[in-house]
């Protein structure tokens, strides 16, 4: 089922990446970075590769060392999404990663030396259409930003204004403005800010937000509040886990603003009236529903109380009997199924009745 965007978003700048707009309107981004030594170079394809195919359309790889940007060239003549290399300090890696052909640069221009290197990068940048990431992080602000703001929203905001207007002087507006923080209030008032003052196209983040459940929790709140007031052009959820959970998590803030249609699996909480595994059996479900796209609604219930209810507003469901279930299409009641059989009973339905929802089958055997 198509949901209705209910939050209309902030008009900001269009910046080319790669094949991808950010800004101007256009869908809001996911992205994510990889956990691997760029430098390492079939690693970080295989990580691009698996966060591609779990909905990532914006890749970036850190580049601490020289051997990690000669890298690059490689790794983007093997991937099909937008990639950024990240830079600190260093504007001669900045330079040689515009000729590995990367997609967007992230650095600080007032982090890579003097007047004359942010030049030479900025010249570089605009003659091959490359835009930058200004990345502003609570936790590396200016010492003199810190003494007057102390670590806040507006000393973010202050750093990033710094950044922005060395870019400006050289008169360089392919910018996206990133201002992350640990803290989630002081990362929402920090964008709030920020999108009154540019508009450059925002990318979101809570920084450093922890493991898996935590850090899913705080993005999901630091995002989706700004996402819910028309704030943000592209994402990103960190998370101390494997990046393909930063692209799951993403994917469902945006899924459950109604932001874009995916799959979405409804299950119930289960109960001591159900007399299926339930909890196992929507396990189950959503892993497998990880290869479909959407939109389409799939609802696992425990037992006959809300089941029918539910699956009467999703495209196909399941409900629990007794070591049974019963399997629905569109609303209406297929068959009933012992319980070990109606996973699988359930995706071969699918199959039959949404091929074109399998994006990892090719067209043939979506034909099948
Ligand atoms: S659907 Fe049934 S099993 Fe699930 S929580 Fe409701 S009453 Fe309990």
């Amino acid at each position: 089922m198509e949901k209705k965007v209910l939050f209309p978003r902030k008009k900001t700048r269009a910046v080319k990446v790669g094949d991808l707009v950010l800004g101007g309107g256009q869908p809001i981004r996911i992205q994510s970075m990889t956990k691997v030594p760029t430098r390492n170079v079939a690693a970080t394809i295989r990580q691009i590769k698996r966060l591609t195919e779990a909905g990532c359309e914006i890749a970036r790889v850190a580049c601490p060392t020289e051997a990690d940007v000669k890298a690059l060239g490689k790794i983007k003549s093997k991937i099909a999404i937008p990639l950024v290399a990240d830079i600190h300090f260093n504007y001669r890696f900045a330079l040689m990663a515009i000729d590995e052909g990367v997609d967007k640069l992230r650095l600080n221009p007032g982090n890579i030396g003097g007047e004359e290197h942010v030049a030479a990068v900025v010249e570089k940048a605009k003659r091959h259409h490359i835009p930058i990431r200004i990345g502003v992080n609570a936790g590396s602000l200016e010492k003199d930003l810190l003494a007057k703001f102390g670590r806040t929203a507006e000393a973010l905001v202050a750093s990033a204004s710094r950044h922005v207007a060395i870019l400006e002087k050289l008169d360089f507006r392919d910018i996206v403005i990133s201002l992350k923080a640990t803290d989630v209030p002081a990362m929402i008032q920090a964008y709030r800010l920020a999108s009154g003052q540019f508009d450059y196209p925002l990318h979101l983040g809570v920084t450093e937000a922890g493991t898996l459940v935590r850090g899913s929790v705080y993005n999901a709140i630091g995002i989706g509040t700004l996402l819910q007031e028309g704030i943000g052009d592209t994402i990103r959820v960190s998370l101390t886990a494997d990046p393909v959970e930063e692209v799951k998590t993403a994917k469902m803030i945006l899924e459950a603003l109604g932001l874009r249609s995916g799959v979405r699996v409804i299950s119930c909480p289960t109960c001591g009236r159900a007399e299926v595994d339930a909890a196992k059996l929507a396990q189950e479900v959503e892993a497998r529903a990880m290869k479909l796209e959407g939109p389409l609604t799939i609802a696992v219930m425990g037992c006959v109380v809300n089941g029918p209810g539910e699956a009467q507003g999703s495209d196909f469901a399941i409900t629990g009997g007794k070591k049974k279930g019963i399997l629905y299409v569109n609303g209406k009641q297929e068959r009933v199924v012992d319980e070990e059989k109606l996973v699988d009973e359930l995706f071969r339905e699918i199959r039959k009745r949404k091929p074109s929802h399998y994006r990892c089958l090719s067209a043939g055997e979506r034909k099948r």
